[in-house]
């Protein structure tokens, strides 16, 4: 069996999400603004901090992985990267280890730690807290607030939401960190098609996508908000579809096959990043038909009462919604309220997901 195995990759590695390749496509202008800001260190001065904001997949962590790479050639100067999901505590345990610093892992306070941290760190050190905004759910604007007061520390962090600072209300913070803001867009199909391109002829021998494979999975995944991951995880999936049926020559059938199951993994994906009322109002929405924000607000407050979560004003739900809206979860139609007619406002479940993709991944998620 391991003998006549289909042989269709290269490297599959490549179009792992960890994966850091050395061409990025789409990005000249974010690429060009970070490095800009982080040249400063070639002559000796700490950059400002910065924050990266945009959608999911939108090439953010990998950009800034691959311009740090870059900045090594150039300068020695010590990087220490999380996923910032955690405490300040964990988070600060975690960046010191991640430099080396030697650390009892026990019986040692936040204060201990950081007085640690700070002796080694002033020489210039960067920070990079991925998918910043879920430390500011826990305690983590502490930590921020320790770093950025610290002299040569320059913090990079990176948010999916745009709004990732309203997070913070401890005035102290806000007024130490403030970072630069680079915006990363959602691609468009040219832009997934252009990765895909480049990836799958590192990842793929030659010849083993079919010619309509890389548009197929760029045009799906322009649909669902550019995102990149999904593009690249439907190309694998594909390929995995054609190994398993032992053939050699992935196809269009092969992308379609596979894209029920990573629609279900992004429903997942985008689920799991919904806060908990978000993913009550979501789980109401699908389960009742409206025709005003008001009906939603009623029916939202009864469920969240039934689960003892905290009820929300109608203008908080309507900005709620609102996001749901921009995440792709829901389609809202506002027609002209014409006179006396009634009916202007409508809930749909987005045409494009299927409904029970949807049900069956938030069902699992608030645990009904
Ligand atoms: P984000 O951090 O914005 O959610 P990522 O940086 O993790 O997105 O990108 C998602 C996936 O798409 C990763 O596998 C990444 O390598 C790939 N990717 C994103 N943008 C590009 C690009 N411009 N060129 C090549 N690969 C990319
Ligand atoms: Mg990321």
């Amino acid at each position: 069996m391991f003998k006549d195995r289909p042989r269709l990759f290269r490297n599959r590695d490549v179009l792992s999400p960890l994966y850091v390749p050395e061409r990025l496509q789409g990005r000249d202008e974010q690429i060009e603004e970070l490095s800009l800001y982080l040249s400063y260190l070639l002559d000796g001065s700490t950059p400002p901090h910065l924050l990266i904001v945009g959608p999911p997949g939108s090439g953010k962590t990998v950009c800034v992985k691959h311009v740090l790479r870059e900045l090594k050639e150039h300068v020695d100067i010590p990087v220490s990267y999380t996923i910032a999901d955690g405490t300040s505590y964990q988070l600060m345990t975690s960046l010191a280890i991640n430099l080396e610093f030697e650390i009892p892992l026990k019986g040692l306070g936040f204060s201990d730690v950081w007085n640690v941290f700070k002796e080694r760190t002033q020489d210039g050190t960067i920070i990079v807290l991925d998918e910043m905004d879920k430390m500011f759910k826990k305690d983590g604007s502490k930590l921020l607030y320790y770093l950025s007061r610290q002299e040569k520390i320059c913090v990079i962090g990176i948010s999916n939401k745009l709004t990732v600072m309203d997070m913070v209300n401890d005035l102290r913070v806000l007024s130490s960190f403030r970072p630069r803001k680079i915006s990363f867009s959602p691609y468009d199909a040219f832009q997934l098609e252009a990765i895909l391109k480049c990836r799958s002829e590192e990842a793929f021998f030659p010849g083993v996508l079919d010619d309509g494979v890389v548009p197929l999975c760029a045009a799906l995944a322009a649909r669902r908000n550019g995102d990149a991951r999904y593009a690249l995880d439907l190309l694998s999936f594909s390929a995995d579809v054609c190994i398993r049926d032992r053939r050699e020559n992935v196809t269009e059938a092969d992308v379609m096959v596979a894209k029920d199951e990573v629609e279900i993994e992004f429903i997942r994906r985008s689920i799991e990043r919904l806060s908990e009322s978000q993913k009550i109002l979501l789980y109401s929405i699908f389960t009742a038909e409206y025709n005003s924000p008001t009906e939603v607000y009623k029916h939202y407050n009864k469920i969240a009462k039934d689960l003892g979560v905290t009820p929300l004003t109608q203008r908080r739900l309507s900005d709620l919604l609102k996001e749901l809206e921009l995440l792709g979860l829901v389609e809202i139609e506002r027609k002209g309220r014409g006179r006396g007619r009634g009916v202007g406002w409508a809930l749909f479940p987005p045409s494009t997901i299927d409904r029970e993709f949807i049900m069956k991944a938030l069902m699992r998620s608030i645990g009904r």
